[in-house]
């Protein structure tokens, strides 16, 4: 496969562990600004690939659903908001200064990104979670990228596959 023309990438997670290890993968290579939504039912493993995420970030308190406080917000190597929509209605955005926080020099994750405005999810690396049907440990996990930061942090983490990475500064590999 050659990563360059890379938009789409589907992955099979057989456990927690793998699905919070692409999740690492995508931290690892992700750089301010970036903006990353994830879709899936209830379960899927929306939180568990954003704890993967915080790990590659360099993230070292717990990571916990932001369902009820609706966005969590968690120093790193690059900082990490992490926002839930599940609760909330179109109209109620603002409210959160979700506007605020697409412009700090941090990354994003979003659970329940359908409820995003259009304007809001331009640029993105999209994460799709699902189950697998009579494999309840496993997920399909769709990564595809929107536009070219979605893209560049797409091949990133295509080209790293399977190979144990280290973080862009170094040191041991985190994933
Ligand atoms: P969501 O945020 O999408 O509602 P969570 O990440 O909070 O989902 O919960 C996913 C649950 O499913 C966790 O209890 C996790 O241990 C379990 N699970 C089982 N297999 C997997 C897998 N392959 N990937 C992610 N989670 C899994
Ligand atoms: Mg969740």
């Amino acid at each position: 496969m050659d990563a360059k023309q890379t938009k789409e990438c589907s992955y099979l997670a057989l456990s927690t562990e793998e699905t919070r290890r692409l999740g690492c993968l995508v931290g690892v290579h992700a750089q301010p600004g970036d903006l990353v939504t994830l879709r899936g039912d209830l379960g899927a493993g929306k939180t568990t690939f954003v704890q993967g995420m915080a790990e590659g970030l360099g993230v070292e308190e717990l990571v916990t659903s932001p369902s009820f406080t609706l966005i969590h917000e968690h120093p790193g190597r690059v900082r990490l908001y992490h926002l839930d929509l599940y609760r909330l209605g179109p109209q109620e955005l603002p409210d959160i200064g979700i506007d605020d926080v697409m412009g700090a020099q941090a990354v994003l994750a979003v659970e329940w990104s359908e409820r995003l405005p259009p304007s809001l999810s331009g640029e993105a690396l999209e994460v799709e979670l699902a189950f697998v049907p009579g494999e309840d440990e496993s997920r399909r996990i769709i990564l595809r990228a929107r536009g070219p930061r979605g893209r560049r942090l797409l091949e990133a983490v295509a080209e790293a596959g399977s190979a144990g990475v280290s973080p862009a500064s170094g040191g041991e590999p985190v994933c």
